[in-house]
């Protein structure tokens, strides 16, 4: 058949699709627009990805239909799981604002966060530091080639790694369910099974690489330990920022197809990329905005995966944004989710850091509270401290600590569960303003209030020099300081582990 190429793309003629190779490289990103405006040549077959797909700007997504129409018949077929043949309950989802919402630091109101030109976030704390990226390059350089460095290529990744076990999910979800779940599915990513039924993916990367692109870039050196299609339910996902090892448009793509009902609550600035990526049901929430979930049982029965909404004989879910009226339903399934602050930063391309917001988040439903941090930074350590210098010494005991873990904790909790970020450290005062180490991670848990605690964001992917077995092992010396057991307390689990509480 006959290609020719027009404008936005390469045309059959006949089925008036786009050619299904040209599809291929959609994970574009902002880089992708950064390199068609300053380097228009070295991108030219992909002139056609849409740019507001990526962007965080509020641009027009006219080409996103031809996308999505294209996307549905050159998937491959659904893969039919054992929990894909559950039958589960069709519920319709009501999101409102608390009328009675949780307590918020006096200050939030003076939101000291916004930029004052209104184009993006910052950390408004004497713990951040801002390192320019070409600094922090060439000291990432400078460490791989000095006495601290795991070597030049960065940390071995040759097994014994993190074990990786298949998930064992709830098979259904009765709503009379006193079982507590968090099941770590490899690097930030957790799946809650709240007792009562409500279930939730945080962070959710299901790709190779976390990359822009699926051909260079951090490449996961575990294994996934399942599918999505895998997952027997997922009432919303939890996006902490939009930084490629958090926030992927193949996870996405693939939540959407087989999770067609799911909510996704992200921080303020990206809901646009969501949008884009053909995803309406979405809320963005500013940092200590809450809302309230409710999920309502409807009569007729569906398989698990299925979407209501496909099936002409139901009536569409129900959505509320606004306040409602009476307050949550209590004969559904409810929970309330509130957007919380952290230290930290985003971009997905070269020229939109800061653009969106980052958070941690809050996620309470029958009786149990989760606090999730996403990606933390607690204190800046000075330039250069070498490895041997405990930065938590005397001569250190002053340095500033991000102030909103005791907020949090204080407004907040406690939390039966935290799960907490524990990597990506190395090179230490480079990364100590966006990245917890393990002695931060537990000053965090201690701040929080969180009764319990699992470590995140570590053991799937190189993104920083520390040896990738170090974080537990340092977590047990952390948690030894503190005067906390080393064991029952805050753990790792293995990749698809399963901690019931
Ligand atoms: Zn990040
Ligand atoms: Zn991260």
């Amino acid at each position: 058949m006959a290609i020719r190429r027009v404008s936005g793309g390469e045309w059959n003629g006949k089925n008036k699709i786009y050619k299904r190779a040209y599809m291929r490289p959609r994970p574009a990103s902002d880089l992708f627009r950064f390199l068609q405006s300053s380097r228009p040549g070295l991108l030219q077959s992909y002139h056609f990805i849409p740019r507001s797909l990526f962007s965080h700007r509020k641009t027009s997504c006219n080409v996103i239909p031809h996308f999505s129409a294209v996307l549905s018949p050159t998937t491959t077929p659904t893969r039919m799981s054992s929990t894909q043949a559950i039958i589960a309950s069709v519920y319709s989802v009501s999101v409102s604002t608390p009328q009675h919402p949780s307590s918020s630091p006096e200050d939030a109101v003076n939101k000291s966060h916004h930029l004052k030109n209104g184009k993006g976030f910052a950390n408004p704390w004497p713990s951040w530091r801002d390192l320019d990226p070409v600094k922090a390059l060439k000291a990432v350089a400078r460490h791989r080639m000095g006495p601290d460095s795991a070597g030049i290529w960065g940390p071995s990744t040759t097994p014994p790694a993190v074990p990786v076990v298949t998930p064992q999910f709830l098979q259904t979800r009765s709503t009379s369910s006193t079982e507590f779940r968090a099941t770590w599915l490899g690097h930030a990513c957790f799946y809650v099974e709240f007792p009562g039924g409500f279930r939730v993916l945080f962070d959710p990367v299901f790709s190779e690489r976390c990359s822009p692109v699926q051909f260079m870039g951090p490449k996961r050196y575990t294994k996934m330990p399942c599918d999505i299609a895998d997952i027997p339910v997922v009432d919303i996902v939890v996006i902490s920022h939009n930084h490629y090892d958090h926030l992927d448009h193949n996870t996405v793509i693939k939540l959407k197809k087989h999770h067609p009902d799911a909510w996704y609550f992200v921080p303020l600035g990206n809901k646009a990329w969501f949008a884009c990526s053909g995803i309406e049901k979405c809320i963005e929430l500013d940092w200590w905005e809450e809302r309230d979930i409710v999920l309502t049982p409807s009569n007729s029965r569906t398989p698990a995966g299925a979407s209501p909404s496909t099936d002409s004989n139901e009536p569409p879910p129900r959505v509320q944004t606004e306040p409602a009226e009476e307050g949550p339903k209590t004969n559904g399934i409810v929970a309330r989710i509130g957007c919380l602050p952290c230290q930290h930063t985003s971009n997905r391309g070269l020229t939109d850091r800061g653009a969106t917001l980052w958070a941690s988040w809050s996620i309470e439903s029958g009786g149990k509270k989760v606090y999730f941090g996403g990606d933390t930074g607690y204190r800046a350590v000075p330039p250069d401290l070498p490895k041997s210098v405990d930065d938590y010494g005397e001569e250190f005991r002053d340095l500033p600590v991000c102030p909103v873990f005791k907020q949090i904790g204080g407004l907040r909790g406690p939390f039966d569960v935290g799960l907490i970020p524990i990597g990506a450290y190395m090179p230490r005062w480079v990364m100590s303003p966006m990245h917890a180490n393990p002695f931060d991670a537990v000053r965090i848990f201690v701040d929080t209030k969180c009764k319990k605690a699992l470590g995140i964001h570590w053991g799937t992917f190189v993104l920083t020099d520390e040896p990738v077995l170090e974080p537990p092992r340092l977590l047990k010396e952390a948690l030894g300081k503190e005067g906390i057991e080393k064991e029952g307390v805050f753990d790792v689990l293995n990749i698809g582990e399963t901690r019931e509480y």
